[in-house]
């Protein structure tokens, strides 16, 4: 039994359902690691300096690898559907974004690697598909729910049900 992990999945770039699609198709492959949950498509409004709306969503997985090494497996997945980091300034356009959000009830603050994901309380496109799959799920740190961080969030920004 390995631990439960929530990962936020975007993309705003090209066809974004199939982004979607083949990211999670590509976690699957990830050894000892199994989607378990995956909640329902967002549309979120541009972030930042992007121009195109983006695809958000939620998956739960459980995995026996470490944090880091499931960092590691989401940045190759990033890689090979053809992120290019050098030319993908800070919120700008992407084919694919894979964010650790949540890793159990760990904390992590390393350089590279930062759990529970600083942003996701900011991000209404992060709590509203997390709060499908784990709205009693607790904060580590804040001592918070998923529902009671996504009732209280101050971002402005439009997210609705992505209708295809
Ligand atoms: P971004 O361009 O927003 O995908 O940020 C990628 C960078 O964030 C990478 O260099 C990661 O090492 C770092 N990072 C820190 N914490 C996390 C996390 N919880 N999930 C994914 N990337 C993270």
């Amino acid at each position: 039994m390995g631990q439960i992990a929530y990962i936020g999945v975007g993309t705003n770039l090209g066809d974004r359902q199939e982004n979607f699609r083949r990211a999670i198709a590509e976690v699957r492959g990830i050894a000892d690691t199994k989607v378990v949950s995956q909640s329902s498509l967002y549309e979120s409004e541009p972030h930042g300096r992007a121009r195109n709306w983006f695809v958000n969503g939620v998956i739960g997985v459980e995995t026996t690898l470490e944090a880091k090494d499931l960092l590691k497996a989401l940045q190759k997945i990033e890689k090979t559907m053809g992120r290019k980091r050098e030319t993908e300034k800070k919120s700008v356009s992407r084919v694919i974004d894979l964010d650790i959000l949540f890793f159990g009830d760990q904390v992590i603050n390393s350089r590279t690697l930062k759990i529970p994901h600083p942003e996701l309380v900011n991000r209404k496109f992060v709590l509203l598909p997390l709060s499908e799959l784990a709205p009693a799920f607790h904060h580590p740190v804040l001592g918070t729910s998923v529902s009671s961080l996504t009732v209280s969030t101050q971002d402005p920004t439009k997210v609705m049900l992505f209708r295809g």
